[in-house]
């Protein structure tokens, strides 16, 4: 079998992988669903995770599968059953820097776990919507993050998986004054049919008139007119976004970071100190991912129209292609028989 694997800067190959032997502890996966990540992306660029030098790092960490075998101290999950996997709890870090990666036709789970590192796919969802749920537990995470309640004011800046995934659970947990910001319209108009209200795109519009148009007026603790945004969330990382945002901040606005930085940016703290502007950070999803499979059956038609392009797994490294231009929404692999 094959496993999609980088070797160095910009160098990444469908290598030729043997499964290793299974202990009583593991599970194996006959895998039917794997998206591409914007985190995959990076690596290639890195030239991997960090591993010793000459390592190599196995990519895939949006997979969905059945299982084919149990070992015998697994409790609570049989052959056949559909199952989504949180890389993030599992020991070899499935597709982030450990031994295996998803892009794979079978991939061991060490230490299985029903709930933890396999949840199990409701009834009625198909592979690919459930391999949606990496992505949109960070998104959730990030909406967590900045506190969103219905009825609020919200920016989303980046309209690719995670953005999108945000305006998902944003206009899902009943915020209608949606705004989502992207240099592609192609994007918008996908923002546009999850539930964003109003979109921007700052390549033709005027960034901040717009905000304060659709958004009004709010005013910082000196009463300085400000837009009446209650969060920003930056799911796109250009270096502008978070200057931006703190210069429109109104009074105990929410800043969270969720995009990759991968330089240094300068803020205007001067106007940081009128608004008491609270910035952070979401990184991945601690508690989220369970939410996000008991939200799937009543989202996955939503879900489904985020997947902008489907490829079969011999096809991955032109899927690498895809997902790396503004057209594309999240680029989903597909295995055979699914
Ligand atoms: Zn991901």
């Amino acid at each position: 079998m094959k496993l999609l694997t980088i070797h160095g800067v910009g160098d990444v190959r469908l290598d030729d992988y043997v499964l290793p032997e299974a202990g009583p502890k593991d599970v194996v996966l006959k895998m039917k669903a794997c998206g591409i990540c914007g985190s995959d992306l990076s690596y290639i660029k890195w030239g991997g995770m960090p591993v010793e030098p000459g390592g190599t790092t196995a990519l895939g960490h949006e997979g969905a599968g059945e299982v084919l075998s149990v070992g015998r101290e697994v409790t609570g999950l049989s052959v056949g059953d559909a199952v989504i996997v949180n890389p993030m709890a599992t020991p070899s870090n499935v597709g982030s820097g450990g031994p295996e990666g998803a892009f794979v036709d079978q991939l061991l789970i060490r230490e299985a776990e029903k709930g933890t590192n396999l949840l199990p796919i409701p009834e009625g969802v198909p592979y690919d919507v459930a391999a949606m749920c990496e992505p949109l537990a960070v998104a959730l995470h990030g909406v967590n993050r900045a506190q969103a309640k219905a009825g609020q004011k919200i920016v989303v800046f980046g309209c690719g998986p995670i953005g999108l995934g945000m305006v998902l659970w944003l206009a899902d947990r009943g915020v209608e004054e949606l705004i989502a910001v992207d240099l592609s319209d192609e994007r918008l108009d996908r923002a546009r049919a999850l539930g964003a209200k109003y979109t921007i795109n700052p390549a033709r519009e005027d960034l901040r008139a717009k905000v304060m148009e659709y958004h009004g007026q709010g005013a910082d603790m000196i009463g300085r007119p400000k837009a009446d945004t209650d969060a920003w969330l930056d799911a796109a990382g250009a270096p502008q976004v978070i200057p931006e945002a703190i210069s429109m901040s109104k009074a105990h606005a929410r800043i969270v970071m969720t995009a990759v930085y991968h330089g240094d940016v300068a803020v205007p703290l001067g106007e940081m100190l009128t608004s008491e502007v609270e910035i952070t950070s979401a990184i991945g999803y601690p508690t989220e991912m369970p939410d996000v499979v008991a939200a799937m059956t009543r989202l996955k038609d939503k879900i489904a129209s985020m997947i902008s392009h489907r490829l079969p797994f011999e096809s991955v490294l032109d899927g690498l292609k895809i997902a790396g231009t503004p057209q594309s929404a999240k680029v989903m692999i597909q295995f055979e028989d699914s």
